[in-house]
This record gives C-alpha cells, sequence and structure tokens, in this order.
C-alpha cells in the first residue's frame, strides 16, 4: 500500500478523506473508561498507517483532510466543502472510490446528503462512495475503527459487478445504503446500521442488493449543492407531551425557510400546533411531517388529513427529512431561476418516495 504522497494522486488511486469522528478520537485513559475521549483527534494519515499490513496488496491510497470534528458540530458548510470534494474525485479518472472517515452521531444526514446530490454521479461511473466510523476512539484496547476502515477499503476496491457504483456506509462488518445509515444506539458498536436493511460486507446478500438496485434506478437525476451561505434554515420541531403553541410561533417569527415536525407514534402532533402550523404554511413556510419514533413509515393524511402543503416524510426520520428539506427548498429555487415553475414537494416527494429495502 501507498498513501498520501502528492505524486501518487497522478496514479490510479482509492481516495480516504478524513472528517474527524470516534474514529480518530483519543482517550486520555483508553484502559480505564474509553467512553471519555476527545473525538476528531487523530490524522486520516494515522489512521491509514496503523493497518497499512493488513491492506490487499497492490492498493494505492491518497487521503485528505477535510475537517477534524466531533460531527455532532457538522455544519452545512462542511458539507458544502464534502459535496464539492466527492463529485470532483468521482469526475477524476484515477479516483477508483472514495472512502470517508466520519463521526457516527451525523453520520446519517451525511450519508443522505451525499446520496442525494452524488448518488447518480457515482451510480452512473461505477464508483462506490463507502462512509465509515467508529464507536471507540482508536486508542481504545478494542478499538472498532481499523476494521471498520479495512472493511470499507475492501469493498470499494472490490469488483464492481458484486455491487454497483454509489454511496454507502459500512459498520461493524455490515454495508447498507449511505441513505439508510441511522444512529439508533448510544453506545454500540452497531449502532449507525443496527436497525438498516444491510448485508454482510463479506457476503453480499442478494435481496439487499435488489434493494438497492431499486433506490438507483428511481433516483436519477442528483440535487444541487447549496453554497455555503445559500442553505436554507430548517428545524426540527418535537412533539411531545404539553407541548406549546408558542414554539411554532417562534421560528414564524425566526423567519425560518421549512419545518421539520417530528411527531409522536405514527407523524401526529399535537392539536395545539395546528393552528400555528396553518399560518406557518400560509407565511410560505415548508413544512414535513416525520415520526419521532425514529423507525417506520409516516403516511400522507394520517393520523389526520395533512394542512395545505404539508408533506409526510415516508420513510425519512427527522435528522434525514430535515437534509432533504433543505435540498428541496434549494433545488426548487434553482429550478425557479431557470424559469422552471417547480415546487420544494416536487423535490421532496421524489426522495420520500423512494422504495424501501426490505
Ligand atoms: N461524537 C462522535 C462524533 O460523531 C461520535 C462518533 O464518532 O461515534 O464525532
Amino acid at each position: 500500500m501507498s498513501t498520501n504522497s502528492n505524486s501518487l494522486e497522478n496514479t490510479p488511486h482509492i481516495l480516504v478523506l478524513g472528517m474527524g469522528g470516534t474514529i480518530a478520537g483519543l482517550a486520555s485513559k483508553p484502559e480505564d473508561n474509553p467512553l471519555d475521549y476527545r473525538a476528531g483527534q487523530v490524522g486520516v494519515d494515522s489512521l491509514l498507517t496503523h493497518i497499512e499490513s493488513a491492506l490487499p496488496s497492490g492498493l494505492t491510497l491518497v487521503s485528505k483532510q477535510v475537517a477534524n470534528i466531533n460531527s455532532r458540530n457538522l455544519s452545512e458548510e462542511l458539507l458544502t466543502e464534502l459535496g464539492n470534494v466527492v463529485r470532483s474525485a468521482l469526475a477524476s479518472p484515477l479516483v477508483m472510490g472514495i472512502v470517508i472517515t466520519h463521526g457516527t452521531d451525523t453520520l446519517e444526514e451525511t450519508g443522505i446528503f451525499l446520496q442525494l446530490t452524488c448518488g447518480t454521479h457515482a451510480l452512473d461511473l461505477g464508483k462506490r462512495v463507502i462512509l465509515t466510523g467508529a464507536m471507540l476512539p482508536s486508542n481504545a484496547p478494542r478499538a472498532d475503527g481499523p476494521s471498520n476502515l479495512l472493511d470499507a477499503i475492501r469493498w470499494v476496491s472490490t469488483p464492481i459487478d458484486n455491487c454497483p457504483g454509489g454511496i454507502y456506509g459500512v459498520m461493524a462488518g455490515r454495508g447498507c445504503l449511505a441513505m439508510d445509515l441511522a444512529k439508533r444506539h448510544t453506545s454500540a458498536l452497531n449502532a449507525p446500521i443496527k436497525d438498516s436493511p444491510s448485508s454482510s460486507v463479506g457476503l453480499i446478500n442478494p435481496s439487499w442488493l435488489s434493494g438497492v438496485k431499486a433506490i438507483q434506478a428511481a433516483w436519477t437525476e442528483d440535487l444541487p449543492i447549496p453554497q455555503a451561505d445559500t442553505w436554507p434554515w430548517v428545524e426540527i420541531l418535537t412533539s411531545h407531551a404539553g407541548a406549546r403553541a408558542q414554539t411554532i410561533t417562534h421560528w414564524i417569527k425566526a423567519n425560518v425557510d421549512g419545518l421539520v415536525l417530528a411527531g409522536s407514534g405514527i407523524g401526529g402532533f399535537h392539536d395545539v400546533w395546528r393552528t400555528p402550523l396553518d399560518e406557518a404554511s400560509s407565511k410560505g413556510i415548508a413544512l414535513v411531517r416525520s415520526s419521532r419514533t425514529g423507525s417506520g413509515l409516516t403516511y400522507q393524511d394520517i393520523p389526520e388529513k395533512d394542512g395545505v402543503g404539508c408533506l409526510a416524510a415516508g420513510s425519512l426520520a427527522a435528522p434525514k427529512a430535515r437534509i432533504a428539506l433543505q435540498l428541496a427548498i434549494y433545488a426548487a429555487k434553482q429550478a425557479n431561476l431557470t424559469g422552471k415553475p417547480l415546487t420544494w414537494q416536487d423535490f421532496f416527494a421524489r426522495i420520500a418516495d423512494l422504495p424501501e429495502i426490505r
């Protein structure tokens, strides 16, 4: 294996992008308490050096540090930067595939962002982009980062007819579509992939693969990447016992572009929100309704008829629905600038209606 030398960028290679996270984290007393650590401390080149001896021979790896953060602090600016780096790397004939090391807290947001902005591009070019991370810091005795990174590199570099180009995630020996990543456990080693439709990285399951292909066939046009300062402002509001109308009126006054409601159960929200939400909608605020349960579907007009313009999020949980709504609002604005009378609903419906892998 060779890594990180500028001259290698001129030979066919796999690009490994570092974003930070626990995979790049360091604990002060790793033997005593590996969960007491700081994320984003170690460079991606060092992460590769650690697994050098286990890598398949003949691979050329080039690494690039895009950021080194705790992903709970992920910003829209960084998503723009990452999206642009991924797009131009995909376009390079010298880049055979891309691995991204990332914090797991917001892996699902980056996963859906890359799927919606680069997924078709990756499929058409027959290249895989694989997100991975870790639940234990790099110096923990049983750190999971090295095996996750190895799995991602092996998967990105295996023959393409086994699995098509696209945006994927790998954790704890399993792979899934990046848009199916969903961290629903605080600390389990498979937390970001636990409840996601996934397949063993070693032996790809045909029924999972046919689900992947169905989604890829339905997602035919990537959405534009917002510039760093042009991301629409969208907040997530959770419905709960004792919810107040003022929560909605507060955000109307703040001039948000959109609200994602994380409703209870099947996606209903507290009755006190009904009138202020109608007001939000009449003021042009985009409304999407999802469920705070974290899994299952949210259907249009269930449990009650939706207010004018409000869309159900389908299988998207609130954090993913938020990114999807931001990209849909931005895509509609761009379309309108070129004279196409499309709405955010036109774009969002395409995302929420994507088939599910069962
Ligand atoms: N807080 C960490 C992060 O998202 C957690 C992790 O990487 O697992 O950066």
